[in-house]
């Protein structure tokens, strides 16, 4: 998670992920790759490319363990995957992943009814993989990031307090999470609401553990809930190219932050992404061609670049 040399705030790609998991249409092994390699290729050197659940439930990661390994074979990629339990764990360690990422829901209601646990009951089984990962040797292990999921409100118990968000935190760093990342699942959270958990989380992990924000552009508010974040001292973002990641509960809702767009705030603002803007709009236009049931949204991708403009990360 660390920043390189080009790199002011480092940009991860988790439309493999976030933004197929809701698909119904199945993107083929090739087609993943492909795209994968190309956003690489586009400066994006992180991104989260798979989710370990049973195909049964989610058929679009059948074939989870074949992209692990082609992540795998890209020396300048981080790759990340999702895992919801123990066994998901195992499965993606012994795939070969070398990161990964767990959701924890901060919402009692919610954690209830996707994983049928108290929030308790869910800390207690991350901390089991983590001290499972602990035992193995050292060259399998994996980082493993603690996402307190539904950090600023849920579509079941409605309104999620800062005192849950900092229980979630607390617990998963006592759990012995390697990095946090704190994520608005359903796109409710403002700028203001942002400002102020991000401010008591980054005191509560202390400098020493990596965090990364996770927005959806669900009601329009992704790109300034970033911003609000950058300006409190977050670094790294998830962000879906073409905002891929619509909601499962909100039929045609958008999806996550837009990578594009995203990217290109950073830019006009002078701060480094290491991406490669123009490469990236040609990959958005280009790389979802024949996926249908596709929603692909976003500015940039429509109007491109402004005339004269000139990146800061190629100044
Ligand atoms: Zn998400």
């Amino acid at each position: 998670m660390n920043t390189s040399l080009n790199r002011d705030v480092v940009l991860c790609e988790v439309g493999p992920r976030d933004g197929l998991q809701n698909t119904k249409t199945f993107m083929p092994t090739e087609q993943k790759k492909a795209w994968i390699a190309a956003e690489v290729a586009c400066g994006v050197h992180e991104i989260e490319i798979c989710s370990f659940v049973p195909a049964k439930l989610i058929p679009q990661f059948v074939d989870a363990a074949e992209i692990v390994a082609f992540a795998n074979s890209i020396p300048e990629l981080v790759s990340t995957v999702l895992v919801p339990n123990l066994r998901g764990f195992e499965n993606a360690v012994a795939a070969g992943a070398r990161r990964v990422a767990v959701p924890l829901s901060a919402s009692e209601a919610h954690s209830q009814s996707n994983v049928r646990k108290s929030r308790e009951a869910a800390l207690a089984d991350f901390a089991a993989m983590v001290d499972a990962n602990r035992a193995k040797p050292e060259h399998e292990r994996a980082t493993i990031v603690g996402a307190v999921a539904t950090a600023f409100g849920c579509t079941i118990q409605g309104l999620v307090t800062e005192a849950d968000v900092i229980f979630m935190t607390e617990g998963i760093l006592n759990a012995g999470a390697d990095e946090v990342i704190v994520a608005d699942t359903v796109g409710y959270a403002s700028p203001a609401q942002i400002k102020a958990i991000f401010t008591k989380v980054i005191r509560t992990i202390g400098p020493d553990v990596p965090l990364a924000a996770h927005f959806h552009d669900t009601r329009g508010l992704g790109i300034a809930n970033a911003l609000a974040a950058y300006d409190v001292g977050v670094r790294h973002f998830d962000a879906t190219l073409g905002g891929l990641g619509g909601c499962p509960y909100a039929p045609g809702a958008s999806g996550n932050v837009v990578m594009e767009d995203l990217a290109f705030a950073f830019e006009a603002m002078g701060v480094r992404t290491g991406i490669d803007l123009d490469a990236l709009i040609a990959l958005r236009r280009t790389v979802f061609n024949d996926m249908a049931g596709l929603e692909t949204y976003g500015h940039l991708g429509l109007a491109g670049l402004p005339k004269g403009f000139e990146a800061t990360t190629a100044a």
